[in-house]
């Protein structure tokens, strides 16, 4: 269930040609899709964070390559 981010009312779905929406009928207004928008920020901090990650894993393996001779 949606939620608005305003009041916290429950957000009604609707589609137009454009793509589909919530609007709050207490706030009577239009509000983004913030779960979609939250989940895609969300992959994207993962992906950033594995690829940092890999990126640790590679320098280490650097060290220790450094080490060894
Ligand atoms: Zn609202």
């Amino acid at each position: 269930m949606h939620k608005c981010p305003c009041c916290s009312g429950q957000l009604l779905h609707y589609v137009r040609k454009s793509g589909p929406y919530w609007f709050c009928s207490h706030c009577w207004q239009e509000m983004p899709d913030l779960a979609s928008i939250v989940a895609a920020q969300k992959q994207k901090q993962r992906l950033e964070r594995l690829s940092s990650s890999l990126a640790t894993v590679t320098q280490e393996k650097e060290l220790v390559g450094v080490g060894n001779r």
